[in-house]
């Protein structure tokens, strides 16, 4: 499985890339694809699945007419890194060609320097004469690098370091005579005419694939598993449950880094936009629906760190290979009813769990959880993995809790919730 994993996460270099891999899979199994601009019927016994921006994705089960309610995951497909800007190329100095990048996103910005990097994402191209179509591209080469300035030229860069993003995290792309290059470079990639390109949505990607290593192979290091490992795991999930009562729905939403305020974001109405639908589709009544529903919000967490045990809480200290983390905390969704359905749940899948919460002084970071029920007022739970260097482009987990998170949303998605007289029952 793990392997597994690796693969995914090397053929996701960017979100488009990582909903295009779960969509082919989907096709694959058969499930309908739909568009959101079209009224096509929904029928019990059916399965779908849907993308809004070509970066997020919904997909779901429809049992029956009478389902109880409706049993959700939701992790996020983007990550930190630099979004090339329209008129990528910047000349100079001395003779040097450089890209113009902005971040995107809350990174840490040392990891980038010093390692091959290339661009991934997608080109919007002129497609007959009156469409446009959306190309994946992902440049497979080494194409850039961002480089440090050397310790005798900043003798205290050991000492602590701003980082400027208009200046120190610019990526070398070449020399002079490579003006005018990158189109084309990036048309190739898409198999297309660098003239056709009317529109881009690309960002750096590091060229270093993931790797399994550690005395006893129990870690994994690679770029996103912020919050592809979850993405991931929550799929498997999905895909491998049994039908309950309810409709599962597997929910993969974009720009989670940035706030999610977006169409494609947890912020937006895809989610309760899909859920009226099939509600209406078969004929069910929507407010009792939701009020049986369950979203699990998962999305990674931070492990105690080795050479700084200080920054965790004194009595929350997620371990990688401990279990599904369970999130306490103002900037989570989790409360009392949550985390006790779901660690029921867990309990009958046999996974174990541990339970996160930031040092008391210590803001953390938010998830899509609380920004979801905002749309969507159902119970909700915050979970993740835990993991190291969170949002460095190469981040660290432990190889155990993926199997942990398939066991516990195999087994999330094949049972349904109710809710009746402040009692919560998993069926
Ligand atoms: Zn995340």
């Amino acid at each position: 499985m793990i392997q597994d994993l690796l693969t995914f996460l090397d053929h996701s270099p960017s979100r488009f890339h990582a909903v295009a891999n779960l969509c082919g899979e989907l096709e694959a199994a058969g499930y309908t694809r739909l568009n959101e601009g079209e009224t096509r019927p929904m029928a019990p016994g059916g399965k779908y699945y849907v993308t809004r921006g070509s970066s997020a994705l919904l997909a779901f089960r429809i049992p029956r007419p009478d389902f109880t309610g409706f049993m959700i995951s939701a992790s996020h497909s983007d990550a930190p890194t630099f979004r090339i800007k329209e008129n990528a190329e910047v000349e100079g100095p001395e003779g040097y060609l450089r890209l113009n990048a902005e971040r995107y996103g809350g990174m840490l910005c040392a990891p980038w320097l010093d390692r091959p990097l290339t661009v991934a994402g997608r080109v919007l191209v002129r497609d007959g004469s009156e469409a446009i179509a959306s190309r994946l591209v992902y440049v497979d080469r080494d194409l850039l690098l961002i480089p440090n300035v050397a310790i005798h030229m900043n003798r205290t860069a050991n000492e602590g370091f701003q980082y400027d993003p208009k200046c120190d995290m610019v990526p070398l792309m070449g020399m002079k005579l490579a003006k005018g290059t990158f189109r084309e470079i990036v048309a190739q990639a898409a198999g297309c005419g660098a003239g056709d390109i009317l529109g881009t949505d690309l960002c750096l990607c590091l060229r270093q694939k993931g790797v399994i290593w550690g005395a006893e192979n129990q870690f994994i290091s690679a770029a996103r598993l912020d919050d592809l490992q979850c993405a991931w795991g929550c799929f498997r999930g999905f895909m491998e449950a049994r039908d309950s009562a309810s409709v599962p729905v597997y929910a993969l939403m974009d720009n989670e880094e940035i706030g999610s305020r977006t169409k494609q974001g947890a912020g937006g109405t895809f989610m309760i936009d899909w859920m009226k639908r099939i509600c209406d589709s078969v004929g069910r009544e929507r407010l009792s629906a939701i009020a049986n529903s369950f979203l699990v919000s998962a999305d990674n967490a931070h492990a105690v760190h080795p050479n700084h045990p200080e920054y965790a809480d004194p009595t929350h200290r997620p371990a990688m290979n401990g279990g599904v983390v369970i999130k306490h905390g103002v900037r989570y969704t989790t409360g009392g009813v949550a985390c006790a359905v779901f660690s029921a749940l867990c309990e009958r899948a046999g996974v174990p769990t541990q339970h996160f919460a930031n040092r008391s002084d210590l803001p953390g970071g938010g998830t899509l959880g609380l920004i979801a029920n905002t749309h969507v007022s159902i119970n909700a739970v915050d979970i993740g993995l835990a993991q190291l260097a969170m949002h460095s482009c190469f981040e660290t987990a432990g190889v155990k809790d993926t199997d942990y998170l398939i066991q516990a949303m195999t087994a999330f998605y094949s049972a349904s919730f109710r809710e009746e007289n402040e009692r919560f029952t998993l069926e």
